[in-house]
């Protein structure tokens, strides 16, 4: 077979697995239907098996999407006999927020609950500096991947968050800070950029988290651009070209090693796709460019992946590449076996990779006390599915 053949082949078998770990249908124990996460042919299939025709979809889209509506009582453009219609056979979920802490540094964390009582955790990170923030989601309850720095790693795969439940965490969120126009029109925008790095690894659970990011790009609703989507992953070689292609939103790799025997270990996917293959998929991604680097994550843990030769091979693994560095000092979590970098040791690394004409900051933690940091997220869902995908 040949290279792309066996690609392809890859790719498949990544997406039968995943389908394996698809949450339960759309449909409330009353046998209505959930019209979020629908694609717009969807939605409108939906409607039109109830005898309505096209434009009602676009207009049913505007308010759950534009407006945020819950109630289809309030979606006034709709005569009332059918809004009735409507709320007997569907309705526009949200997922329940079970608890919502916020830090000091004003983060938020919420923890939602889905209709099968599986729990997952979203952050809202605001700018320290400008009036918006990102929030941060998560594609999985639970993740396979098992990193070793990672507190979300501990928890076994439960299953994949469908693209309602995707969706739903972003617009739960905007619910919490009132974030949908006002009557006058205006809308605030606070939540202004989504980072696909919360529980899970979104590209074992691609068909679901495309079919969110499209939702939310759609020009008529949320109309989020993709260059304020950032997908986080941890390398798997043959969906970064496909994300790449169909999505196009900016591309994360959390990277954390720059030799193979430390990899292996850090970030268990390693064994399957090496830094080298990552890396050549980095370079064919698609919409990498000056204005839209691929950000490495890299967190620094004491004595294990700080030292100043460590620097200087990330930097020659990333020449040529439009790439920035994320360094990470490393958040602790009850039980982890790893302890933060010292400032100084970070200072000179951010310095090696700085000097070769990267831009390194050094990620601030936030939401530290509320366990909201990076890696720092695990919820105790139940393990009802839980198989190896790997
Ligand atoms: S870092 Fe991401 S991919 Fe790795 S275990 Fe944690 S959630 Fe999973």
């Amino acid at each position: 077979m040949s290279d792309l053949a066996l690609t392809e082949a890859e790719r498949t078998r990544i997406l039968a697995k995943s389908a394996l770990f698809d949450p339960p249908t759309a449909a409330m124990p009353d046998g209505r239907r959930d019209l979020v996460g629908l694609s717009r042919e969807e939605l409108a299939a939906e409607l039109a098996a109830v005898g309505e025709p096209a434009f009602r979809a676009k207009q049913v889209w505007h308010w759950i999407y534009h407006q945020g509506v819950t109630d289809f009582a309030r979606m006034s453009s709709i005569a009332r006999p059918l809004q009735q219609k409507l709320a007997e056979r569907f309705v526009v979920g949200r997922p329940d927020a079970v608890t919502v802490q916020t830090s000091a540094d004003e983060t938020r964390k919420f923890l939602f609950r889905f209709r099968d009582g599986q729990e997952a955790e979203t952050v809202y990170i605001p700018d320290p500096v400008e009036d918006r923030g990102a929030v941060c989601i998560s594609s999985q309850v639970g993740c396979t991947l098992s990193c070793r720095f990672c507190h979300t790693g501990t928890q076994t795969l439960v299953r994949n968050l469908g693209s309602a439940e995707i969706v739903g965490q972003f617009m739960a969120a905007r619910d919490t800070y009132g974030e949908w126009p006002s009557p006058k029109g205006e809308t605030p925008r606070l939540l202004s950029t989504i980072v696909l790095m919360g529980m899970g690894e979104p590209l074992y659970n691609y068909a679901n988290v495309a079919k969110a990011m499209k939702i939310v790009m759609d020009n008529e609703g949320i109309a989020l651009s993709r260059r304020r989507i950032t997908l986080s992953t941890s390398g798997v070689v043959p969906m970064m070209d496909r994300a790449g292609q169909e999505l196009g939103v900016n591309l994360a790799v959390s990277l954390h090693a720059v030799r193979d025997e430390l990899r292996d270990e850090l970030v268990p996917l390693n064994r399957k796709y090496p830094i080298k293959e990552v890396m050549a998929a980095c370079r064919r991604y698609p919409t990498a460019s000056n204005a839209r680097r691929i950000t490495f994550e890299y967190v620094m843990l004491k004595g294990v992946n700080d030292s100043e030769a460590e620097a200087r091979e990330l930097v020659r693994l990333i020449a040529g590449l439009p790439a920035k560095v994320n360094l990470i000092p490393f958040n602790p979590w009850p039980g982890s076996a790893y302890t933060p970098s010292s400032m100084s040791t970070v200072m000179k690394f951010a310095k090696i990779v700085n000097d070769a004409g990267f831009a390194a900051p050094v990620r601030q933690p936030r939401g530290r006390d509320i366990l909201a940091a990076c890696g720092q997220l695990r919820t105790e869902s139940r393990r009802e599915r839980a198989r190896a995908a790997e």
